[in-house]
């Protein structure tokens, strides 16, 4: 009689390849699926009853920026609460390698701002015991892992190296820096880096250095970028992720490197009411037609409600607007200061427009923003109204009535961005798209204001569940083998005989993002926003179940992947 490790028995298979659901029990055995299909008699150290419940291949994460998250939480949370069990990190340019030990203080402080991470948290939380990218791969490859990570080649780090911060930041590289950093590029690659990644935000980037200067990338020359794709056509292997590449740049680094570009990202731009201004159809005509001319490009969408929620004390995601960005540099006692002062209060109303965008994707502006919290009590009167409804009340300038109330407030006061509907029939032309990647997760970064990790349960719940705009193997496609093939994982995000058994058991009835909570369980005592998920009742990696009803089962099973080699 066959014995295995796990006996998944009588669940609906859903395998991520578009098969039609039906009915099997699946065997794990020594990490790999060994069998799916009738075990007859078959028993197992742990057999799990899945009847009534989806049995799916674990979710692949392909923006993330747990870069030094993974050195203190093995299970890259929120990423690994809802489901994903494979993650790409080093995204949008950032990473921790190469850093010489003299510049990692740098380096941590130039994540800070983007992350909302304290860099003494960071310097807490990571053993630093690389110099070179392979190092960091090999340092990676020692550290208990709750999931499976593959890297991006970040090319902050890599020209900071070659060329130091400032001069990577003011000037184009010179071709002996050229030729050094395509050495140190050509190294990442063979030891298992999945390509390179960049933001090119421009000089007014949402997403900005610690001292509130653009990262390198938002302001590098096409030249230097274009090299780059350059070393990757040479080795004919990786891909690029940009963000805020314009479409010839994009279509330009295609034809250069022969390789995909993953391009991000396709966002709705609906306004609070759910309305969108077709741009998006606009983008999908593009990456349609950019493929047609053979170059290989896959859009990351946004599939989320983009919501925020922040305080004025560590906000930092007006930093595209100068005036904003001004104000929400230093100490909360700095920010505090310049809020007060009538100069910078008159360039924040300078830069008001009543319909712009202020906070991401989304045109949230800023009388829609809510009040949802405040420290003081005397402040209760106006939680639950709107900047708008305030300002009007009070016979004030909107960004008056907000500064106002939270300077009184010591800037505790919370605000968040109003609950979002969602253009249902809009999304579903996105997530339908062609090659649509769903989710920009961002996990890892601006942790103190969003939870877009959890966009795996809210895509099969919302999305798929309650409103059908894909079937779930669509859904399940989407989530899995598609972004890893885009990424170049070989032989993950489906459930086929012999594959690493990265599997998903879970209640499609109960499947429900639960609300964000502040957690204060990052090293030195920093903290982060954050939501769990219910309805997942069991994930295994490599085999291995690692959460069981939500509760972690501490094991560590997850792979560094490296790039090109099975795992
Ligand atoms: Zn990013």
């Amino acid at each position: 009689m066959a014995h295995y490790d796990i006996l998944i028995s009588g669940g609906t298979v859903v395998d991520g390849l578009r098969t039609p659901r039906f009915t099997a029990d699946v065997a794990i055995e020594g990490g790999r699926i060994a069998l799916i299909g009738d075990a007859g008699s078959a028993d197992a150290d742990r057999v799990i009853d899945a009847r009534g419940l989806i049995v799916c291949p674990g979710f692949v994460d392909l923006h993330t920026h747990y870069d030094s998250q993974i050195f203190w939480d093995p299970y890259c949370t929120i990423s690994g609460w809802h489901g994903v069990t494979s993650v790409v990190i080093g995204n949008c340019g950032f990473g921790f390698a190469p850093v010489r030990p003299a510049d990692r203080e740098r380096a941590m402080l130039t994540m800070e701002r983007n992350e909302a991470v304290r860099a003494t948290t960071m310097a807490a939380g990571m053993p630093w015991d690389w110099e070179s990218y392979p190092e960091f791969l090999d340092s990676l490859e020692r550290t208990p892992k709750g999931l499976n990570l593959l890297s991006y080649v970040g090319l902050n780090p890599l020209m900071t190296y070659v060329m130091g911060l400032e001069s990577a930041k003011s000037r184009p590289a010179t071709r002996s820096e050229r030729t050094e950093m395509a050495r140190i590029l050509g190294e990442a690659l063979d030891a298992g880096g999945c390509g390179f990644s960049a933001q090119l935000l421009g000089p007014n980037s949402v997403q900005r250095d610690h001292d509130g200067s653009p990262m390198i990338t938002d302001t590098m020359s096409s030249d230097d970028l274009l090299f780059f794709a350059e070393v990757l056509r040479q080795g004919k292997r990786g891909c690029i992720q940009v963000i805020g590449a314009d479409r010839e740049l994009t279509e330009a680094l295609c034809e250069t490197s022969g390789r995909p570009v993953i391009w991000n990202a396709l966002v709705l731009a609906a306004d609070q009411h759910g309305n969108t201004y077709g741009e998006f159809r606009d983008v999908i005509r593009w990456i349609d037609a950019a493929n047609a001319r053979g170059h290989r490009v896959f859009a990351q969408a946004l599939t989320c409600q983009n919501n925020y929620e922040f305080s004025l004390d560590e906000w930092n995601l007006f930093d595209s607007i100068p005036a904003w960005r001004e104000v929400t540099m230093g100490t909360p006692a700095q920010r505090m200061e310049k809020m007060r002062d009538p100069e910078h209060r008159s360039r924040l109303r300078a830069s008001f427009d009543p319909k712009r965008t202020v906070v991401g994707a989304t045109v949230t502006a800023i009388p829609d923003l809510v009040v949802a919290e405040v420290g003081d009590p005397g402040l209760e009167t106006h939680v639950g109204f709107s900047i708008g409804e305030i300002a009007e009340a009070l016979d004030l300038h909107p960004i008056d009535a907000m500064l106002d109330i939270a300077l009184a407030d010591e800037l505790r006061t919370r605000f968040v961005t109003p609950p979002q509907e969602i253009d249902m029939e809009a999304m579903r032309e996105v997530v339908n798209s062609d090659f649509a990647l769903p989710g920009v997760s961002d996990g890892g970064a601006h942790m103190k204001f969003v939870t877009l990790g959890r966009y795996p349960t809210e895509f099969l719940s919302l999305l798929v569940r309650e409103n059908g705009l894909m079937d779930l193997e669509q859904a399940h496609w989407r989530l899995s083998a598609y972004p890893a093939m885009a990424a170049g994982i070989r032989d993950r995000g489906f459930l086929r005989q012999g594959a690493p058994a990265d599997v998903l058991v879970y209640d499609l009835a109960q499947l429900r993002v639960l609300p964000s909570e502040r957690l204060h369980d990052f090293p030195a005592g920093d903290w982060r926003l954050a939501c769990r998920a219910s309805g997942y009742r069991f994930v295994l990696v490599n085999g291995e179940i690692t959460f069981e009803d939500g509760v972690c089962t501490g094991a560590t099973p997850g792979r560094l992947l490296r790039h090109g080699q099975s795992a």
